[in-house]
């Protein structure tokens, strides 16, 4: 539940990225951007370094399918059936052969047929039905290979109202209140037919559970948990064979042993956190226990070190409840993280300066762990279309008793903007505001991403009167919406305070001009998402978030006005400290829905502020964002890993590992595909010799 999105470059970041030119897909390129990222630095790691992210990477991949099954029942279907065609795209004609590669370019970056930030589905821009039969029939002919029982055609027919009737299975998550989420909602977590109520005639236990999905049996709901030898069974297999090659390679670390006569002698250990951590992660998978997940995620939360990952069901974005975590998976590894740390010992600080009731207030505070890295890979829920930072465990009562991790993603944030810069901010602003966003405004991205994640999220406490509730469980749908606000709140209340000065974000001189930048960077950037939503409704959590704030501070005169200049719309700050002291209201009003569980008081804010698309921004902001070409989305073409492996008696050894750039998106997720399955060091060294 705790995503930053990207939108704009760190400072730093742009002189980072690789120089591959960005492929851009849909009409006038502006469906998706296919943007390159580098990992400067990899090869100054050490080679044992090098070598555990090499099988972390391959655990990543081999989990990317469950994304496809958990989005979609027929998802996974819709991508080989793709996959199967496109073996022979040479025999296809280039019409045909256009259509495809553009459709299936967007069913990789979002593992099926919904946008992955909007939660709605997308048909094939210009493909048909006949084009794709006859594609499947020539690929059939040219030797393709596809899986299914009963031959493509069969599987193609089956799968046409999914892939090209808008109106089937429309909305992937649905949360409007009053409306059943599950019933409303199309996703692999939920067999057709199963309503809330089935789900809330189960245990509370099988109700709150992360890792399992629900089938209908006879008129009730069963859980069905995902583990080897359960659901999602092969892919996890496959990753535990890599996590299983990882655990050698845990990172060394400087330990220290007691001698019996007392003295203290220090050596190199293995880190026993993040070895602790693999070791849990891989039992967690084998069994399905969600209490070994927890032990893993504290383990993995007390880890330092430089190489880092993700992999396992985390946000819950994609279930309509709330509840079950996507997939997802990474690897990282650690950039400069000097002033992220310093903002994360200032957390106890902010927290008495957070404007609600001070019982609301944490009296202890464990300082996050926070680190800036660079990340080599993300699959599943996280990529290749990427937050630009998460702060995990979401588990409330892990993150009260052991804090959080906030990890910044510098590569992939650096990488996302500089070619939309300039003509973004020519679009968005008005003339006069102009400059000011030119000189602050990557500062203030940067700082609203650091402070969304390592003092927001973590911040403030439930009422006593919960007795250790979990108010995201009192809350229900609203509450994904509700805490990424909140978060966003706290960077946007917080950043003007002096502290900043002190941390060295900015100077005393330019911290107003900071502020003002931030925030008109802020709300101006929700205006224009307004042309990126179809239909009348906003769905995805962050989007919700940013239109209330901008919403209440205009609908209550709070400093801030949308000018209309030439049918144009601008936001216009009028006031900083009256809009300051806006977000404050907007904070402490989340801050108390959130302290008492008011699941009313969340549904009625955000449905007052959060839900309803401004249809006269949406015009004017789509129009304005075709006019720019610029991009609805953006997924990364992560750098390739590449094992050097040496045959020691006629066993595969890896000696080394690097990092290449350069390789095509399509070629990323062909690899995403067939080094998923493989357990081969090196599946394309296995490949060529078979050929
Ligand atoms: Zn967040």
């Amino acid at each position: 539940m705790q995503r930053a999105w990207i939108v704009a470059a760190l400072a730093a970041g742009t002189t980072l990225f690789a120089q591959t030119p960005i492929e851009k897909l849909g009409p006038q390129g502006r469906e998706m951007w296919l943007v390159p990222v580098d990992a400067p630095g990899f090869d100054k790691l050490k080679p044992t370094q090098r070598k555990l992210a090499y099988y972390l990477y391959r655990a990543a991949l081999a989990g990317d399918e469950i994304a496809y099954l958990q989005n979609h029942p027929k998802a996974l279907d819709i991508k080989n059936l793709l996959e199967g065609v496109w073996s022979r795209k040479d025999a296809l004609d280039e019409a045909t052969r256009a259509s495809v590669g553009e459709y299936l370019k967007l069913v990789w970056a979002n593992h099926g047929n919904y946008s992955h930030t909007h939660a709605t589905k997308f048909v094939p821009a210009d493909l048909t039905n006949d084009q794709l039969k006859k594609a499947v029939q020539t690929a059939t002919k040219k030797g393709a290979k596809f899986s299914f029982k009963g031959g493509a055609l069969t599987m193609l027919a089956r799968l046409k109202p999914y892939i090209f009737d808008p109106k089937v299975d429309p909305i992937q998550v649905n949360q409007v209140p009053g409306q059943d989420p599950i019933a409303t909602s199309a996703n692999g977590l939920y067999d057709k037919g199963l309503t809330l109520k089935d789900i809330q005639a189960l245990p509370q236990s099988a109700q709150e559970q992360l890792n399992v999905r629900f089938a209908k049996k006879g008129r009730k709901a069963l859980a069905q948990t995902f583990k080897v030898g359960g659901v999602y069974g092969a892919q996890l297999d496959t990753v535990v064979y890599w996590l299983q090659k990882a655990l050698p390679y845990v990172e060394d670390q400087i330990g220290k042993t007691t001698m019996p006569d007392g003295t203290v002698k220090t050596r190199f250990e293995a880190n026993p956190d993040q070895k602790e951590a693999l070791e849990d992660l891989i039992a967690f998978f084998k069994t399905g226990d969600e209490a070994t997940f927890k032990k893993h995620s504290i383990a993995w939360l007390k880890t330092r070190s430089t190489i880092d990952y993700l992999n396992g069901f985390y946000e819950v974005y994609k279930d309509p409840r709330s509840v079950i975590g996507a997939y997802e998976a990474n690897v990282s590894y650690k950039s400069d993280s000097a002033v992220i740390d310093k903002l994360s010992q200032s957390a106890a600080y902010f927290e008495t300066k957070m404007p609600w009731d001070a019982k609301w207030q944490r009296s202890q505070i464990t300082p996050p762990v926070a680190s800036i890295v660079n990340v080599l890979m993300e699959t599943g829920d996280g990529g290749p279309i990427s937050p630009a930072a998460y702060n995990l465990p979401n588990y409330a009562d892990l993150r009260k008793d052991y804090g959080s991790k906030n990890v910044v993603l510098l590569n992939v944030e650096g990488a996302s903007s500089a070619a939309t810069k300039e003509a973004s901010i020519q679009a968005s602003y008005r003339p006069e505001d102009q400059d000011l966003i030119r000189k602050f405004g990557d500062l203030g991205r940067q700082w609203e991403v650091y402070m969304h994640e390592v003092i927001g999220h973590g911040s403030g406490q439930a009422d006593a009167s919960l007795n250790g509730v979990d108010p995201s469980a009192k809350i229900g749908p609203t509450f994904s919406a509700l805490e990424e606000c909140r978060a966003d709140a706290v960077a946007l209340y917080q950043f003007p305070d002096a502290k900043l000065e002190e941390i060295g974000a900015v100077s005393a001189a330019d911290h107003q001009d900071a502020y003002k930048a931030m925030l008109l960077q802020y709300l101006t950037r929700e205006l224009m998402a307004n042309g990126l939503v179809e239909g009348d409704t906003i769905h995805e959590a962050h989007f919700r978030g940013r239109q209330l704030i901008l919403t209440y501070l205009l609908d209550n005169q709070k400093g801030v006005q949308v000018d209309e200049v030439d049918g144009h719309h601008f936001v216009e700050i009028t006031d900083l400290a009256k809009a300051r002291e806006g977000v404050g209201e907007v904070l402490n009003k989340l801050q108390t829905i959130k302290a008492m569980g008011d699941q009313a008081g969340a549904e009625a804010f955000f449905g007052q502020y959060g839900t309803k698309v401004n249809k006269a921004w949406h015009d004017d902001a789509k129009a304005r964002l075709e006019a720019l070409n610029l991009p609805k989305e953006k997924a990364f073409v992560f750098p390739k890993l590449v094992p050097v492996v040496e045959d020691m008696n006629g066993r595969q050894i890896l000696k080394d590992v690097k990092a290449e750039t350069g390789e095509s998106f399509e070629d990323q997720m062909l690899r995403v595909e067939s080094w998923g399955r493989s357990r081969e060091l090196d599946p394309d060294a296995v490949a060529t010799k078979k050929n």
